[in-house]
């Protein structure tokens, strides 16, 4: 017991390097669709990172620009990915690139992390061609910053509702720390993931359950902080927008274990930090969800969604 509390502190100090460990993929009973894997510089490491943590599919999130790139990973793996497509909508001609990437084989567009207004022009615009094209729309909604300077994305959350109703037909994915920190009826103001009890009456779940248009997008630190803040209110979340949630991990850790960087370096997300964000969520998912809800969650719903195509 000694000798192992002084490697413990020795560890705990980094004086010495945790045992490497050959750790087997984890295995979740069935196929699983990340939809937010954001594609890498070396494209080909998107399925290093799946085949760690056990995911079989995957939407690549991509930028107009990287399209072929995109493209051409899809064309080496087959029937692995499909691609969304995302451009600043600001821009002369943002409409336009957008229209082109959905012909083009895109399956939705985002993820839109933009410095505008949810019911700006813009977005507006966007919105319209999400209807148009038949694909959804996920955005990235966050007031609090992760660094000094870091400006807000999609602002006017609380009033969200009105866009969902002037927008029937347009299929909304909501992501990121306001989104999920709305899963509570209080919402503190100088942090963007808040911890402890879940408030019952928050924005998001009432309008998940309001809104047959809206989804929730579960990836990142926000979406699995919000899922184990109080565990005995998030299964009945997780039991009660079974149709809505969409597994995705936004982990950009190298190898599905943790390795790398897995938040961007955010240091409010600290807690998942040497983790991979992907397993973490898989398995608090298949400790808080049912089997059959799992499955919607990892893979019917957004295969139903996004209509990838994989056989
Ligand atoms: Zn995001
Ligand atoms: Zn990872």
């Amino acid at each position: 017991m000694e000798r192992r509390r002084f490697v413990k502190s020795l560890l705990a100090a980094g004086l010495i390097a945790p045992r490497v460990q050959a750790q087997s993929a984890p295995d979740w009973g069935g196929p699983v669709l990340d939809t937010h894997l954001h594609l890498r510089k070396d494209a080909d490491s998107c399925l290093t990172h799946m085949q760690g943590c056990g995911v079989t599919n995957a939407i690549l999130l991509t930028p107009a620009t990287d399209q072929d790139r995109a493209r051409q990973e899809m064309e080496r793996r087959p029937g692995r990915f499909a691609r969304s497509v995302r451009t600043d909508p600001t821009m002369a001609g943002a409409d336009q690139v957008l229209r082109d990437a959905l012909k083009g084989g895109a399956v939705s567009i985002g993820e839109m992390k933009f410095n505008v207004a949810l019911d700006s022009a813009e977005m507006r615009r966007v919105y319209d061609i999400a209807a148009e094209m038949q694909v959804p729309v996920m955005m990235h909604i966050q007031t609090f910053p992760h660094f000094p300077a870091e400006k807000p994305y999609n602002t006017g959350y609380p009033q969200f509702d009105k866009i969902l109703r002037a927008y029937p037909k347009t299929m909304f994915i909501g992501h990121g720390d306001l989104f999920w920190a709305h899963i509570s009826a209080d919402v503190p103001t100088d942090r963007g993931y808040p911890a402890g009890p879940i408030k019952p009456g928050g924005l998001t779940d009432k309008w998940l359950a309001e809104f047959p248009n809206l989804y929730a997008d579960m990836s990142a630190n926000s979406g699995n902080n919000a899922l184990s803040r109080d565990t005995a209110l998030t299964r009945q979340f997780i039991t009660r927008h079974q149709r809505k949630l969409l597994f995705g991990s936004d982990c950009s850790c190298t190898d599905g274990n943790g390795s790398g960087v897995s938040q961007n370096r955010n240091p409010e997300a600290a807690r998942l930090a040497g983790k991979c964000v992907a397993r973490e969520t898989l398995g608090l998912l298949k400790q808080l969800a049912s089997p059959e809800i799992f499955r919607k969650v990892v893979w019917e719903n957004g295969t139903q969604l996004f209509k990838p195509g994989f056989s």
